[in-house]
């Protein structure tokens, strides 16, 4: 096959966007002498709680980080089960293991693509103690189902909203509501601090012990002195990144609105007749943080992306389910345990999609299709 337009520049699967305004603020912490966690991940923090309702947030250099402090807040130990998805980014699971409790699958719902709600119920023992729900792509998981079964049997949830900052539930911001909330800020979601993430705590849980844990167990004292009276990990952001963060606030609604815009174009422009399955057509809660159509069954994936790279178009692959990994296949899991996340792990594709890109841009994806389908 031979590219469609040699002329045209490779379109990648996702791009941040970074405005000029943020390289200059960026500029000014690196000018200031105060570079590592100071102000700007302070004011960060306050837009952050703003947009979450006013809840207490705290600012993290990862979102695995904010995940690994979420569970040791909810304490999450050894001997613990605490339920997730196989189909999602891998550090859902590690940080369970992090803390020595043990990941508990249960098998997506086809529809959404998230944890089958239908089916976590019969997933609880009596050493379950969490629930982490993953709202992949974006989309969010049913949090009135989810928090009605929490609720009945006493479990915490730590959502993993990676993917669906910007997105709503019930007309509210995800983050706004609910128990410990995880934001992840790595450089392809849909807001970056390059890398970093957020935690939004809920009332019971002490701001000052998540900091403790953030960052060594230190506690300043008013002498000047300190002490260390729990083991913190390294966790804290730098007011760097922090300024990056602040900066792609301003474009949040925006980004957001674009992001749905395109997913629409997809939606109107992808020819039904070459057999993919479309995501989810939700554009009230979802943040198209990914557009993932799923290939025809007995496709062949790589040959397909190898097509679409051909005519200067990133694929991406989010995600293969987790249990098949070396490391959790040595846990125990195999294949054929959760067969719907199996099934759309080996089909799924993620194509272009991120603010900065034209109607153009999307309409040349489709055309891309066409040809390598
Ligand atoms: C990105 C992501 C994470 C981890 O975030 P990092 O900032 O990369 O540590 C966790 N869960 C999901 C679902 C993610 O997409």
């Amino acid at each position: 096959m031979s590219p469609a337009s040699p002329a045209l520049p490779m379109l990648p699967m996702t791009r941040p966007s970074i405005d000029e305004e943020t390289i200059a603020a960026v500029c000014e912490v690196l000018r200031s002498g105060w570079i590592t966690s100071g102000p700007k991940v302070q004011a960060f923090e306050a837009a952050l709680s703003e947009i979450c309702g006013g809840r207490p947030v705290r600012a993290f250099n990862s979102g695995t980080a904010t995940l690994e402090v979420a569970l040791r807040l909810a304490g999450v130990g050894p001997g613990d089960e605490v339920i997730t998805t196989p189909l999602t980014w891998v550090a859902t699971a590690n940080v369970i293991l992090e803390v020595g409790a043990t990941p508990v699958l249960v098998d997506i719902d086809p529809a959404s693509r998230n944890i089958d709600l239908e089916r976590i119920e019969e997933a609880i023992t009596p050493r379950t103690r969490a629930l982490i729900p993953v709202d992949l792509a974006g989309l969010p998981v049913d949090r009135g189902r989810l928090y009605a079964i929490a609720g009945r049997h006493r479990l915490r949830v730590v959502e993993d909203a990676a993917q669906s900052f910007g997105a709503a539930w019930n007309g509210q911001p995800i983050g706004s509501s609910g128990d410990f909330v995880s934001f992840s800020f790595h450089a392809n979601k849909n807001l970056t601090t390059c890398e970093g993430g957020a935690l939004v705590l809920p009332a019971d849980i002490d701001p000052a012990l998540c900091e403790r844990l953030r960052l060594q167990g230190v506690r300043r004292l008013a002498d000047g002195n300190m002490d260390v009276d729990v083991l913190g990990g390294k966790f804290n952001l730098t007011d760097v990144a922090a300024a990056v963060g602040l900066g792609q606030l301003r474009h949040l609604r925006e980004f957001t609105a674009r992001r749905r815009a395109l997913a629409q174009r997809y939606f109107e422009r992808i020819d039904p007749a070459l057999g993919l399955t479309l995501p989810p057509a939700d554009f009230v809660n979802c943040n198209w943080h990914m557009f993932q159509p799923l290939l025809p069954a007995g496709s062949d994936r790589g040959a397909f992306i190898a097509a679409m790279k051909e005519q200067g178009i990133g694929v991406g692959v989010h995600y293969p389910p987790l249990h098949l990994f070396s490391l959790y296949r040595g846990l125990g899991f195999h294949a054929g345990q959760f067969p719907h996340a199996e099934d759309i792990g080996a089909r799924t594709v993620t194509l272009p999609l991120f603010p900065a890109m034209s109607d153009a841009d999307a309409d040349r994806v489709c055309a891309a299709l066409n040809r390598a389908l």
